[in-house]
């Protein structure tokens, strides 16, 4: 049922549509056109205009009046070095010439979708309601699935296709994370006429940073100061430094007890040696788990066994539109694409991948 070629060109015109975050507007014209030719309703949101990009989501939604209602999603917008992509097809893989990144993350999932509703529609096949999302921003911080009024679409499970590795891998759990600058400000004096009328702030966070957790705090859990920047000369105390941080975890509520017991601590330090403290850290996505014996991750692995494609469970260590769905209420579920060295010049994709991808979203839909 799945057309090779017919799936293989479609991924091939998509990633030749430059996509940087923000900046989606071919791509979402594109998507457009496509989705209305397969018959479904379709409309863009306002997620364009209220995080500052060219264009929305580009939803479509192909009725079934009375079955449950199943939400399809990959993102449109790719890392860059996108301008100018050039595919290059060597022994069923598929890459860039090595100028640009290929954008297999995520317009493989963007292929799938669309050739698992070209094999609906050729085969007048049974299906739920399908809710089909092109998220935009999704790499500068989830930013379309945020904007995005999954509430009003009454959706019972969520398959996100954005996952590297080999398509049957489920990712079922995925961190909550919070990153931001914590900045110390201390008080500046000459360091040699006067230092001890300066407050420096490199002490302080010195200070700090010995007591709070860093590194991995336990098997759920993470923490790290990834950035330092502070200071003007060496004979000037230093006036204030900057710390970048960031925080994941599995569990919310850990998370947040690490959040506040670090805040805690700086606080405090920085009221001992009478600095001050600015912090901007936030959660910025937040986690989800979900038992392997929950129906939408059954669905998957029913799927992936009717055509004989192996199918594991397995956690991220990173954020998705997953976590946006889940956060709202939906169950949701990161398929693996196949995308392979993602975010980079070597990124690739196999065709094999496409083709058992599809399959697996043919069947999901068949139940
Ligand atoms: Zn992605």
């Amino acid at each position: 049922m799945i057309k090779e070629t017919r799936l293989v060109e479609n991924f091939l015109d998509m990633v030749k549509i430059s996509s940087p975050s923000k900046n989606e507007r071919a791509m979402g014209d594109y998507l457009l056109k496509v989705l209305k030719e397969l018959g479904l309703e379709v409309k863009e949101d306002n997620a364009g205009e209220v995080n500052g990009g060219n264009c929305g989501n580009i939803i479509g939604v192909l009725k079934a009046s009375g079955k449950k209602k199943y939400l399809f999603s990959a993102h449109m917008d790719t890392v860059v070095p996108c301008e100018k992509i050039v595919p290059v097809i060597e022994n069923g893989i598929i890459k860039s010439d090595g100028t640009s990144i290929l954008g297999g993350d995520d317009k493989g999932g963007i292929a799938s979708i669309i050739e698992m509703l070209r094999v609906i529609k050729e085969n007048n096949l049974e299906h739920p309601e399908i809710i089909v999302v092109f998220s935009m921003g999704e790499e500068i911080g989830l930013l379309g699935s945020k904007s995005f009024d999954i509430e009003n679409y009454g959706v019972d499970y969520g398959f996100i296709l954005d996952s590297s590795g080999k398509p049957g891998k489920i990712i079922t759990k995925a961190p909550s994370a919070a990153r931001g600058k914590i900045t110390i400000i201390g008080k500046p004096a000459h360091a040699g006429i006067s230092p001890e009328s300066g407050i420096n702030a490199l002490t302080v966070a010195a200070h700090a940073i010995t007591k709070i957790k860093l590194g991995r705090i336990d098997a759920e859990t993470t923490s790290n100061i990834g950035v330092v920047n502070g200071g003007q000369a060496t004979n000037i105390v230093m006036p204030s430094v900057e710390l970048d941080y960031e925080a994941r975890s599995l569990s919310n509520d850990k998370l947040e007890n690490l959040l506040a017991e670090t805040f805690e601590i700086f606080e405090k330090t920085c009221d001992e040696f009478g600095a001050k403290l600015e912090n901007n850290v936030q959660v910025e996505y937040p986690g989800f788990s979900l038992d392997d014996k929950e129906d939408v991750v059954k669905i998957v692995k029913i799927a992936c066994e009717k055509v004989g494609i192996e199918s594991e469970t397995a956690s991220s260590g990173g954020g998705s539109d997953t976590n946006i769905y889940n956060s709202k209420g939906v169950p949701s579920v990161n398929l693996a694409v196949g995308m392979t060295k993602v975010h980079t010049l070597e990124e690739y994709i196999e065709i094999k991948d496409l083709v058992n991808l599809s399959k697996i979203l043919v069947e999901i839909v068949k139940g």
